[in-house]
C-alpha cells in the first residue's frame, strides 16, 4: 500500500532514495531542511537570497532525450515567478534541478551568485520551502510529519501553521490530535496530504517558496483561503509557482510559458495577453468570458 514506503513517488527520486538505509535521514535534511538530528543545520543561516539565476540550462533524464532546452530565467528577491505549460513540458523538472535532485547537463544555476559547487547541498536546500505534487507525507504521527519542517516548533506554532493551511479543524476533531499516526490510525486524502505539506511551508523559515500545483487538489473554498495565507507568507519571500489555473498566477511578476522543455513566452500577464500568443490562447480557453487585462 502507499504507506509502506516512507515517501510516495516524486518522479521516482524519493522512492529510490528512501529504499536505501540511511538515505531517509539524508532526505530529512535535504528535502525539508531543519532536522532534529543535526543541530548545526539549524544554526547555519540560509545563504542570503538576492536572487536565483538559471542560465542556459539543458537537461535530460535519459541520454538523447532532452527535457529542458536552453532555459533562462531569474527570480529576484521578493518576487513571484510563475511557470505554466502543458503536462510533460518540464515544469516539475525545473524544480527538480533547483533543488539539486538532478544536475543540469549544461548551463548554470546560481543563488545569490553562488553555485552548487560552492555551497553545501544542505545549505543550498535550506533556502527552499515547498509544496510539490508529491506531498512527502510519511508514516508517523501528524506531529512528526510537521516537525519535519522545523524540529524546534512549539505546539502553538504547529497549531498556527495548521490554521493557516486550513487543516487545524480537521486535526482538532481527531481524538489524538497531533499524535494521530498517519498510515495506521488515519488515512489522508490527497488534498489533506497537500494541506499538511502546506502547513510545513508555514513552519519552515526559508526564503524561497516553491509551489508545484500545490493547491490543485484542494476544494475551491479552501484554495481561496490558502492562497490568501500564501500571499501573506510570501510578502518578504521569493516564490516560484507552477499552476494550471491561470487566475492563481496572473499577478505574478513574471510568467513563463513552457512547452516541450522550451520557454516559448515570458512576461507579465498583461504583456502576454497583449502579445496574443500561446498564453493569450490558454487564457481565452480557461476564461472565455473574462476581460483580458
Ligand atoms: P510537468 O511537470 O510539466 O508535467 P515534468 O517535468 O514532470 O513535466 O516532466 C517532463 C518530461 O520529463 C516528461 O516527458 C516526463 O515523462 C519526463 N520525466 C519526468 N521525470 C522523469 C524521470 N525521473 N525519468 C525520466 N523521465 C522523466
Ligand atoms: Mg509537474
Amino acid at each position: 500500500n502507499e504507506f509502506s514506503q516512507p515517501f510516495s513517488d516524486l518522479n521516482g527520486v524519493i522512492t529510490e532514495l528512501s529504499q536505501a538505509d540511511g538515505a531517509y535521514q539524508d532526505l530529512k535534511k535535504f528535502l525539508l531542511g531543519l532536522s532534529g538530528e543535526n543541530r548545526s543545520l539549524q544554526a547555519s543561516e540560509p545563504v542570503p537570497t538576492q536572487g536565483l539565476n538559471v542560465q542556459n540550462v539543458n537537461f535530460s533524464y535519459v541520454e538523447q532525450h532532452p527535457i529542458l532546452k536552453a532555459i533562462n530565467f531569474s527570480l529576484a528577491s521578493g518576487k513571484t515567478l510563475a511557470i505554466v505549460g502543458p503536462s510533460g513540458s518540464g515544469k516539475s523538472t525545473i524544480i527538480n534541478l533547483l533543488m539539486q535532485f538532478y544536475q543540469p547537463d549544461s548551463g548554470k544555476i546560481s543563488l545569490n551568485d553562488q553555485t552548487a559547487a560552492t555551497v553545501a547541498l544542505t545549505d543550498w536546500r535550506n533556502n527552499f520551502a515547498m509544496v510539490l505534487q508529491d506531498s512527502w507525507i510519511f508514516q508517523g504521527s501528524i506531529r512528526e510529519n510537521l516537525l519535519f519542517a522545523n524540529s524546534a516548533a512549539s505546539d502553538a506554532e504547529l497549531w498556527a501553521a495548521c490554521e493557516r493551511a486550513e487543516i487545524a479543524e480537521f486535526i482538532r476533531r481527531l481524538p489524538k490530535q497531533f499524535d494521530t499516526v498517519i498510515g495506521t490510525e488515519l488515512m489522508l486524502s490527497y488534498s489533506q496530504q497537500q494541506l499538511l505539506a502546506l502547513a510545513r511551508l508555514f513552519l519552515k523559515p526559508a526564503k524561497i517558496i516553491l509551489l508545484d500545483e500545490a493547491s490543485s487538489a484542494v476544494d475551491c473554498f479552501s484554495e481561496i483561503k490558502i492562497q490568501k495565507a500564501i500571499k501573506e507568507l510570501s510578502k518578504d519571500k521569493s516564490m516560484l509557482v507552477v499552476a494550471h489555473r491561470l487566475v492563481s498566477i496572473m499577478h505574478a511578476d513574471r510568467i513563463i510559458l513552457l512547452e516541450n522543455g522550451k520557454i516559448q513566452e515570458s512576461g507579465s500577464h498583461n504583456e502576454l495577453i497583449a502579445a496574443g500568443g500561446k498564453y493569450y490562447k490558454l487564457w481565452q480557453s480557461q476564461y472565455p468570458l473574462a476581460h483580458n487585462a
